[in-house]
Parts: structure tokens; C-alpha cells; sequence
């Protein structure tokens, strides 16, 4: 069951702020995206830590109410949760929080810990009792538990013990710290706000509440925020940076800058990759509405063909993954995206999209082009076949649910029912990003795994 949890999540803490906790609130609200199942902002007043979490999206777990008088403070973390856990999976929701020997803290985490199972049987052995199935639980166990004396020494120690991929923001009654894995694989970036800091997974939160960039925290550092004071670092573990490339590929918004690159130029840079490594002939480029719309504009200035926007998009509608069950998966495809019919009758389309996982979009976009008439559709994807699942926290399903892991290419093109079907290589994807080193982890399309 604890494989099933993966985190794919957005955090934020904002420190030193006399409306924390709506900064956080804003941040969460522009980092929607990396997660709509349920939210939850923790804030400290120097006494006290408060807390609200709850199922469903940011607007909707907050009131005015919540944010003036509950969640008081000047200082305060939240984090939006993506997951396929079930009807409980408010236990689930974070800030995970808890009263301790040494007083209150709030954790929020993006990433999966890959030793979780093993450090969570040897707590339990030791006596712990766990409240939830997330991951980072263990985390406090291992901070409650340890027998230094000061609260950083504790943190210290405890992500010592912890193996995989952390972008972490702890919360005290007076101090706030983040954290990030040495691969820095998933993005964690800090800014000036105000007179105070905000540190949020991608940078898109910085610009709605109007903080400054200042840089990432870097792969292994621990950043220390405490009144009155510059944040101080501390190197915690070696950088080795392997950062996550499905954030440019799919994952993170195209405003925001992570891994000091803008999201939207990668994401086009790799469609123009792709008109050049995998051109075919066409009337029409077309993108599927929205992760393809960067690469497709790529794609429509490299080769010179027309770029439309011939599928739209109903916003209204979370994102398809949400749904646990296939037949569900079918019909949100439907609702979410329609042809613009008179547009694609009688042509030859390119349609451009980020990835292809289970296959259900792919297959279900080509046959609505079709059958609005379209004279052929060609699918071209701006990454590689996704073969294998991410333990390093991205949703990506089991292997056997991954379609590539088991099909060439041509056996998925015959599947989605396509004219014609290619991928972008990893080298060219690699190049895309600017790579020059092996700093970027590529384990979904190459199932190399660094840990
Ligand atoms: P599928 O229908 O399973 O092939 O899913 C492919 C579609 O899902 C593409 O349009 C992607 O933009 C999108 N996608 C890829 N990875 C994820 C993810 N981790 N979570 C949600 N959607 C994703």
C-alpha cells in the first residue's frame, strides 16, 4: 500500500510576514496544478502552530475566515496534494503535524521518500504509532525521537536517515527551515517577500504575491529562517543534482523558472527538436490543449506549417490521472477536449502532445479528429515513450500500465489508431533542456535509476 502513495505535490512557506498565511494561500492557488486532491496551510505565532487541511481544491478548503483568524501568524507553510489514495485520504493531506517532547512542527514535503517502508518498520518495531500512510510521517517520528537537543540537530540528523527525492518545509513555534534532496530533483526556490522569505516548488508562486527571486535552494541544503536574521545554509548532504526532466516536460507551469530555466522555452525548444528529428507532412499543427501547446508552437515554427488551435479544452474539469478507474479516465477525456470541426475536416493534422502514458488520450483525441473529419492525424510527442514508472515522485501507474513499456512504436501507433506516430529521442530531449552533464534524472524513459 505504501508504494501505491506517491507525493506529487506543490509546497510553500512563507516566513516573516504579516499575512502568511494568504501568501501561502495565493502560493498554493498558483501551484493548483501540481495538485488537486487536497490542500492544507499550517501558520506559527510564536506560541502556537495552527492547522487546516481538507479534501478538494485551494479555494475550496480556505475561507476568509480560516486565513484572518485561524491561521494566525507571521509565518506559515502550505501544500496542495496530488494522490490516488481513497475516500479517507484526508488523513492523508498535509501539513502533517504533531505535538512532541520538544513542542509543535509542520511538515510539508513534495517528493517520495524510496526508504520509507524500512524506516517506517523499524520506527514501528521501536514503538512508533503511525496516524497516516504518507511517507512523510517518518520524518517527524525520527525528529521526535532523536536525542539531540536542538531542533536542527534534529533535522539534521533525521533527513540523514531519509533516502530519495525531498523538497521539504518545516514549521516550529519560531523558525522555519526547508530542505532539499541532495539530486534536487523536485524544484525548490527562494524569494524575498517583503521584509521576510518565501520558498515555494516553483516560481510561478513567487510572482502572484509579488516576491523576488532570489535563487534555488540548492541540491542537499538546508536553509534556516529565524527572526531578524538573514536565512542561514547549511550543506546537510553532497550535491549530486539529477533533477526530474518530466517538470519541463509536463509537470511544472510554463511561467515558472525551475531548475534556473523557464519551463515554457524548454517545452518549446522540444517541439522544435521534434519538427527537426521527426518531421512528416501536414496541414495543420495542432496541440492537445494545454501541456502541448509550448511544443507545438516549437513544432509549427520549425517546419513552417500553420499551428491552430484545433482541439479546445473545458477547464472546468480537473486533470484526467485524478480518476482512479479506466472507465472514468474514458469518459473525463471527453468532457475535457473537442475539435473545432470545421477546421480539421478534409486536413492532414500533426498533433502535438507531451507524453503518452496509458495511451487513453492519444487514443481517444485521434479518433475525435477523425470523426470530425480529419484526413489524417499524425502524433508526435515531445518526449520519449515513457517506459517506466517514477519513484521519485511523479504519478506515473505501475510499469505493466505504462504502454510503451511493452510496445514499439508502431504496435502503440496501430493501438491510439494514428497515421503515423513518433516520439522525441532522449538525446534530443536532453538538448532541449540545454544539458550539457548528466544533471537531469531521465529514469521514466530510460529506467535508470540513480536511487
Ligand atoms: P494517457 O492518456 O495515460 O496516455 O496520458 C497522457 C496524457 O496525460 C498526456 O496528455 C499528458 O499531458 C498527461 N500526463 C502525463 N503525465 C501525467 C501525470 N503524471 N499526471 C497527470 N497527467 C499526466
Amino acid at each position: 500500500m505504501l508504494d501505491d502513495l506517491n507525493e506529487k505535490c506543490a509546497v510553500v512557506g512563507v516566513f516573516g510576514n504579516d499575512e502568511a498565511s494568504k501568501m501561502a494561500f495565493l502560493a498554493l492557488h498558483a501551484q493548483q496544478h501540481r495538485g488537486q486532491e487536497a490542500a492544507g496551510i499550517s501558520s506559527a505565532d510564536g506560541v502556537k502552530l495552527h492547522l487546516i487541511k481538507n479534501r478538494g481544491l485551494v479555494t475550496k478548503v480556505f475561507n476568509e475566515d480560516d486565513l484572518e483568524n485561524t491561521l494566525v501568524g507571521r509565518s506559515a507553510i502550505g501544500h496542495t496534494r496530488y494522490s490516488t489514495a481513497g475516500d479517507d485520504s484526508i488523513l492523508d493531506a498535509q501539513p502533517v503535524f504533531a505535538r512532541y517532547n520538544r513542542g509543535e512542527m509542520a511538515i510539508v514535503h513534495n517528493g517520495n521518500l524510496t526508504n520509507a517502508a524500512e524506516v517506517r518498520a523499524d520506527l514501528i518495531e521501536k514503538g512508533a504509532i503511525f496516524q497516516t500512510y504518507m511517507d512523510t510521517e517518518n520524518l517527524i517520528h525520527l525528529i521526535a525521537k532523536n536525542k539531540q537537543a536542538k531542533l536542527l540537530d534534529r533535522i539534521i540528523e533525521s533527513v540523514k536517515t531519509i533516502q530519495g527525492a525531498f523538497s521539504l518545509v518545516f514549521l516550529s513555534r519560531k523558525k522555519m527551515f526547508a530542505m532539499r534532496d541532495a539530486h534536487g530533483f523536485r524544484p525548490l526556490s527562494l524569494g524575498k517577500l517583503g521584509d521576510g522569505y518565501i520558498v515555494a516548488s516553483e516560481t510561478c508562486a513567487f510572482d502572484i504575491v509579488g516576491a523576488e527571486f532570489i535563487r534555488d535552494v540548492e541540491p542537499g541544503e538546508l536553509l534556516i529562517f529565524e527572526d531578524g536574521k538573514e536565512p542561514q545554509s547549511i550543506k546537510v548532504l553532497e550535491p549530486t543534482p539529477k533533477h526530474c526532466i518530466f517538470e519541463y516536460v509536463y509537470f511544472a507551469r510554463p511561467d515558472s523558472n525551475v531548475f534556473g530555466q523557464n519551463v515554457y522555452e524548454m517545452r518549446k525548444n522540444m517541439g522544435k527538436a521534434l519538427a527537426h528529428e521527426k518531421p512528416v507532412e501536414g496541414d495543420l499543427v495542432i496541440p492537445v490543449p494545454d501541456g502541448g501547446v509550448p511544443a507545438a508552437i516549437g513544432y509549427a515554427q520549425e517546419s513552417g506549417i500553420p499551428f491552430e488551435m484545433g482541439i479546445m479544452r473545458n477547464h472546468y474539469i480537473g486533470r484526467t490521472f485524478i480518476e482512479p478507474t479506466q472507465e472514468i479516465r474514458d469518459l473525463k477525456v471527453k468532457m475535457k477536449l473537442s475539435p473545432v470541426t470545421s477546421m480539421i475536416k478534409g486536413k492532414r493534422v500533426i498533433v502535438i502532445d507531451d507524453s503518452i502514458v496509458r495511451g487513453t488520450t492519444s487514443m481517444r483525441i485521434i479518433r475525435m479528429l477523425k470523426e470530425a473529419g480529419a484526413a489524417e492525424v499524425h502524433m508526435r510527442i515531445s518526449s520519449p515513450p515513457t517506459t517506466d514508472p517514477c519513484y521519485y515522485g511523479v504519478d506515473t501507474p505501475d510499469k505493466d500500465k505504462l504502454i510503451a513499456s511493452s510496445r514499439t512504436c508502431d504496435e502503440i501507433c496501430e493501438y491510439i489508431g494514428a497515421d503515423s506516430l513518433s516520439f522525441l529521442s532522449n538525446d534530443a530531449l536532453l538538448k532541449s533542456v540545454n544539458s550539457d552533464s548528466d544533471k537531469y534524472c531521465t529514469a521514466c524513459f530510460t529506467g535508470e535509476y540513480i536511487v
